[in-house]
């Protein structure tokens, strides 16, 4: 297997596989119909990837807008040099609205005094702030109550500093097959649309699937379609996996950076949690902890793969490191073709050889989601992209 050579300041780092994502992006973009739009979500830092080397291979893969958690998030990305439309997935607090007026990030709105504030921000500026109305049809998060979409909007669209360049909600179980709730959101977001429609009031781009709803709902495409975990190649749930092949896109990997063939009875790590059974284990450790995003209670849960062979990490994973066994003449499972050396790369999410540790191994191992293993990779490792 080719690899990615680590940084060299410390041996763990995250790989980014942009050709992956570039072929998970055409993917979907296959499922579009031509016309729908693509807004790719790249809030957390898109999802622990990297978002502005990850939003230019999007971008060249037929996205044509983006979307951030955060205001500062966005700004962020403009910085960076990114000119294409950015949508803030909530109602930032009231206090932001000169930042977002000033690098043309769209908020979503679901309150007056918030709008009003926004279009003031902008009229003063001499410019006009787009923003998406968000409906809540159902989730009970975000967004404008359905009953009262229309008097929101009268309420506000006297201002010439306010364009509403969308409306949108989200699903709660775009996941769940034939589900009676999933149908309830979508009567209902129809409803408000039409009754903005009816009101004569003009509502931007209609969107509403995420990447379950994108792949299993083609029918509520509408205008754009929000995809974020696809992209990246993880799936939001089993049902997924039969509609659309997608490569993961992160590896996580580090360097062994110590070695030793410990006593019989030696502990490992904090609270010595394990202790060594026998003789001829190895005892390894490699630069990659819970302030890395390697969850603690993954503790003498996980594996590692060295050499295309699966190891037990051993003891409590520590914040900036965690320690794994090797049982030199031991299991089959357990026991690498050779001893393991200082220097030999450590596979914590992904591929080496045949084996393989997916994110959602992991995930089920801490009792969570694909999605929140790897938002935790991201937050102190460097990334390689490939
Ligand atoms: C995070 C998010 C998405 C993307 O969801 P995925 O399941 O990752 O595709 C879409 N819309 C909103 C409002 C979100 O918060």
């Amino acid at each position: 297997m080719e690899r990615a050579q680590g940084p060299e300041s410390r041996w763990s780092w995250v790989e980014v596989n942009l050709a992956a994502l570039r072929r998970n992006v055409t993917a979907f973009r296959r499922q579009l119909e031509r016309g729908v739009q693509l807004m790719c979500v790249v809030k957390a830092d898109a999802y622990g990837h990297g978002a502005v080397p990850c939003m230019r291979v999007m971008h060249a893969a037929g996205a044509s807008q983006f979307a951030v958690a955060t205001v500062s998030e966005g700004v962020a990305l403009r910085e960076a040099g990114i000119e294409w439309p950015i949508l803030v997935l909530s109602e930032p607090p009231v206090d932001c609205v000169r930042t977002l007026v000033e690098h043309e990030l769209m908020p979503s709105v679901y309150t007056a005094d918030f709008a009003l504030a926004l279009g003031e921000a902008a009229a003063s500026a001499g410019r006009v702030a787009r923003y998406h109305l968000a409906i809540d049809t159902g989730m009970t998060r975000i967004g404008v109550r359905r009953s009262d979409v229309v008097e929101l909007r009268r309420t506000i669209d006297f201002h010439r500093g306010l364009e509403c360049a969308g409306t949108f909600t989200h699903f709660a179980t775009a996941d769940v097959p034939d589900d009676w709730d999933f149908a309830l959101q979508l009567n209902r977001f129809r409803e408000a649309v039409e009754a903005l429609r009816g009101a004569g009031l003009e509502t931007g781009l209609v969107h509403c699937d995420n990447t379950p709803g994108t792949i299993m709902h083609p029918e509520c495409h509408f205008d754009m379609c929000r995809v974020g975990i696809g992209l990246y190649g993880l799936h939001p749930a089993e049902i997924t996996r039969s509609y659309l092949d997608l490569e993961p896109v992160m590896s996580v990997r580090g360097r062994v950076t110590r070695v030793i063939y410990p006593n019989v009875g030696d502990g490992v790590g904090y609270g010595l949690t394990w202790r060594v059974p026998k003789q001829n284990i190895q005892v390894a450790t490699v630069p990659i902890g819970y302030a890395d995003g390697l969850a603690r209670e993954l503790s003498n849960q996980m594996e590692v793969i060295v050499d295309g062979m699966r190891c037990r990490q051993v003891g409590n994973i520590c914040m900036d490191q965690f320690m794994f066994a090797v049982d030199v003449n031991g299991a089959r499972s357990y026991r690498p073709t050779r001893p393991v050396e200082y220097g030999d790369v450590v596979t914590v999410l992904g591929a080496d050889d045949d084996e393989r540790i997916t994110a959602e191994e992991m995930a089920a191992l801490r009792n969570t989601i694909n999605y929140e293993v790897v938002c935790d990779f991201g937050m102190r490792l460097e990334k390689i992209y490939t």
